[in-house]
């Protein structure tokens, strides 16, 4: 069983990244530019949110943190988003979800500029990428295919099942390894909460990919031999050894299923420190213009 490690991955692609922003630099190029809007108080939220502005530090880009209360209503959100879009020196921006109840989250998404859209949620990049034409992948799946590439996992003719089906990762990584070329090829089975007899579709896959939400829910006799097991989930489990009074943990119970597989994500440590760097790479193609010339 070998081990997919997010964190060397990310560092590895850090370094890359650097590179490259040096090299723009020296050219006259332009310095990337992140914006972060943050509303509320959610703890997770501003732990992903300032994980986000820390590795655009390492990696030489500009950022910015744009902080807002809950009680901000949906026309100042709105305003922000604006002002985001127009702002000739922001390459690219996300507003971190979840936002207060109050506001729209669709309304936001669809309100931010689709050449600015890091984050991969817009109507168009989502469209753009089912069709396979160039467009900002969501940030976790394409730090999951960043990951298989990497470390070269064969996908072709090879079965995959997703289990969850949301929209930031179930269904776009379902459709991105089904899609022509690699990583992909796959023959892709999506599952969800109303799919018949799980632990047998589970079992007849090379490829598992976990989003679902709720610690430890791919058992160990799901498995067969062999199988690539991609851990999406990051979820709080009560654990009064820690100070925090709880640790990390993925959707798959990693003690009985690592044994089985040939490669398997940690958490934490493996597909979540993706993501970071998937945004990071996403602002990089922003500031190039790479996708939107
Ligand atoms: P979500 O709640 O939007 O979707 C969960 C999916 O799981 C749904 O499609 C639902 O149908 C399915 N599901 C729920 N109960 C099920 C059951 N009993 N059997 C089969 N399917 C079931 O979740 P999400 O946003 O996709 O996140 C999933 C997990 O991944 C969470 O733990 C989240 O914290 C984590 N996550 C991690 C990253 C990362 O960077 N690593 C990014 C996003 C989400």
């Amino acid at each position: 069983m070998q081990l997919l490690d997010g964190k060397l991955l990310s560092e590895n692609i850090k370094a890359e990244l650097a590179a490259e922003v040096e090299a723009l630099r020296g050219r006259g190029g332009k310095t990337p530019h992140l914006a972060a809007v943050l509303v509320g108080e959610n703890p997770a939220s501003q732990v992903y949110v300032s994980s986000k502005i820390k590795s655009c530090e390492q990696v030489g880009f500009k950022s910015s943190l744009i902080q807002r209360p809950a009680s901000t209503s949906e026309q100042e959100l709105l305003d922000v988003v604006r002002q985001l879009n127009e702002d000739p020196d922001v390459d690219g921006f996300i507003v971190q979800l979840p936002l207060p109840s109050h506001i729209n989250e669709e309304k936001i998404t669809l309100a931010i500029d689709h050449r600015k859209d890091v984050d991969g949620f817009h109507p168009v990049n989502f469209g753009r990428m089912a069709q396979g034409l160039p467009a900002f992948l969501p940030a976790t799946p394409f730090g999951i295919v960043e990951m298989l590439r990497r470390y070269n996992i064969e996908t072709a003719g090879k079965h995959c099942v997703v289990v969850g089906r949301s929209n930031i990762v179930g269904t776009p990584i379902s459709i991105l390894l089904s899609r022509k070329g690699y990583p992909g090829d796959c023959t892709v089975t999506l599952t969800h909460s109303r799919t018949q007899n799980l632990p047998a579709e589970v079992r007849r896959a090379d490829i598992v990919v976990a989003a679902i939400g709720i610690p430890q829910f791919i058992k160990g006799d799901w498995i067969k031999e062999g199988t690539v097991v991609i851990d999406v989930g990051i979820n709080r489990f009560p654990d009064t050894t820690k100070k925090s009074g709880y640790r990390l943990v993925g959707d798959v119970d990693f003690e009985a299923v690592a044994p089985k597989c040939s490669h398997i994500t940690p958490v934490p440590g493996g597909v979540g420190l993706m993501t970071v760097t998937a945004l990071l790479m996403n602002t990089l193609k922003a500031c190039k213009k790479e996708i939107y010339p």
